[in-house]
């Protein structure tokens, strides 16, 4: 391409290659949607299953681009490595059963390291944002020349942690009991779990500590990092992270309010339930229902929805429960307690979704008033957005320290556990459930004072990805500093052009 003086610069690309299950996957097509919107040539690398999911996201943010010279997003293709020995279509960590699957799973996923470096070859993007479960993509980047965004799809808080916790290894004195106290050092606020709820414990999976050691480098030494979310949500933990450990990183969230594929977005197949559920909200006062969901890969015991059920019918308040692929492999007898059927029956308290729920439409609906979550990290940031307080009950890895933001920074949720530990019990009780969603639903102080908060967060989200808000420019500045880095490029070929003239 001939380049001279005073010529549009062609658009930056960057090529995005997510993780692949869906938490990792969703934000990744709303953020190259919103990269889009500000004229960015985006492109998605994925395989088959998972290009379906996002599709109708890419679909509807291309949409707005109709009769550009190009799509705005691509989603380049890649057939999932076939290694032998997983059911073929199971290319995503949603289709994961067993451990043995899991593990074949990751061998496989290694060697799209090929196909990626391809990609780089032949395309030379201006970046890659890669997620940061692809440590290697950090090297294989370097090689090409092309600088490496890491993605994680956490919160800046939990990511601290988890830095916190790799570079102090605190389990190493505390005593081999899971009930111990682990303190996380160096901090913004007083961070501290059970040795039971740290997500990695070196002395007990050395491999899995060795892994996160290599992601951590990895992230490091990469150009930068990008996260979803955005400065006013978390401000001590974007100061901590760029002064405290120099890293340097970029806010570009909440990515979700860029995504015009409410109904469809994440799925191929939404729910049957899904619009019978949006008009019975549609006959529920304001603030009146609950939202109850785990993601994409949190299960439950039969023990926990029994009690999960039990707690929705104590509180007296009305809800809706997605119950996933696991708790539909159920028989009702396992877990549903005598008299839960009669709730729905009419849909007079209740409305359980089969299958994929369209969440974005459900937390925004003003029937909607708080969602007991897991604190998986899009869930979160969307509840926020929609400016929707929680309850919370996190499992496991980052939904703790999610929980600690939203509780205990942020003041925008109540904790069913109050950091006891019901999980070795395998139990959380019905009562504390039902108390909980009273406690943030109900008329009291405490439940005005944290709606308040989480309208008032809903709000500064909006603004954050408004024109001039914080997020909109920390892409601005991204943006800037990717095409910094090809001036010198441009200059020796324009340099040339001249210099043949
Ligand atoms: N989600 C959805 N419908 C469902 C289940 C999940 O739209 O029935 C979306 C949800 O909106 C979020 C993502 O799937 O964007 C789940 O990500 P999160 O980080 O909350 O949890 P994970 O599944 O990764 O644990």
């Amino acid at each position: 391409m001939a380049v001279v003086k005073g010529e549009q610069q062609p658009p930056l690309h960057i090529l995005f290659f997510p993780f692949l299950a869906p938490g990792h996957l969703i934000p990744i097509a709303d953020m190259a949607a919103l990269f889009a919107a500000r004229g960015i040539r985006c492109t998605v690398l994925t395989t088959p299953v998972n290009a379906a999911i996002i599709r109708s996201t890419v679909d509807r943010a291309n949409d707005a681009f109709r009769g550009a010279d190009y799509p705005a997003i691509n989603i380049s293709i890649v057939p999932f490595p076939d290694i032998g020995g997983l059911p073929p279509g199971v290319e995503n960590g949603m289709a994961l059963t067993s451990d043995v699957d899991r593990e074949r799973f990751f061998e496989a996923a290694q060697l799209l390291r090929e196909p990626f470096e391809r990609f780089l070859a032949d395309n030379r993007p201006d970046a890659v944002v890669s997620d940061s479960f692809w440590h290697w993509s950090a090297d294989a980047a370097a090689e090409h020349g092309v600088p490496r965004l890491a993605f994680l799809g956490t919160s800046m808080l939990a990511r601290s942690c988890t830095e916190s916790m790799l570079r102090n290894n605190p389990l190493e004195t505390v005593p081999d009991d899971p009930d111990a106290l682990v303190l996380l050092p160096g901090l913004p606020h007083r961070v501290q779990l059970r040795r039971s709820q740290m997500m990695i414990d070196p002395a007990k999976r050395p491999d899995h500590w060795a892994l996160f050691q290599s992601i951590n480098a990895a992230d490091q030494r990469s150009f930068g990092e990008v996260f979803n979310s955005f400065h006013e949500l978390e401000p001590d933990y974007v100061e901590h992270y760029h002064r405290t450990l120099g890293r340097r990183a970029w806010l570009v969230g909440p990515v979700a309010l860029a995504s015009k594929d409410m109904a469809g977005r994440g799925t191929d197949a939404l729910s049957p339930d899904a619009n019978s559920c949006l008009r019975w909200l549609d006959t529920k006062p304001a603030g009146s229902v609950v939202y109850v969901s785990f993601g994409t890969l949190t299960t439950s015991s039969p023990a926990e929805m029994h009690q999960l059920a039990r707690g929705l019918a104590l509180s007296g308040v009305d809800f809706v429960w997605v119950i996933g692929a696991a708790g539909q492999a159920l028989d009702t007898s396992e877990w549903m307690p005598e008299g839960f059927a009669d709730l729905m029956a009419r849909g007079r308290r209740g409305f359980i979704i089969r299958g994929w729920a369209p969440q974005l439409l459900i937390l925004d609906h003003s029937a909607v008033g708080g969602f007991l979550t897991h604190c998986g990290w899009n869930s979160t940031l969307e509840a926020v957005s929609a400016g929707v307080p929680m309850v919370t009950w996190p499992r496991y890895a980052d939904q703790l320290h999610n929980e600690q933001l939203v509780v205990e920074v942020l003041g925008v949720g109540v904790s069913i556990t109050g950091g006891k530990d019901y999980a070795s019990s395998g139990e959380v009780l019905g009562e504390a459930i039902a108390e909980s969603i009273v406690r943030l639903m109900g008329n009291s102080e405490e439940g005005d004072a944290v709606r308040e908060k989480a309208k008032d967060l809903g709000m500064k989200s909006r603004c954050a990805v408004e024109n001039g808000g914080s997020s909109y420019n920390d892409v601005g500045s991204l943006m800037d500093k990717l095409m910094a880095r090809r001036l010198p490029v441009m200059g020796v070929i324009i340099g040339s052009i001249m210099h043949a003239n």
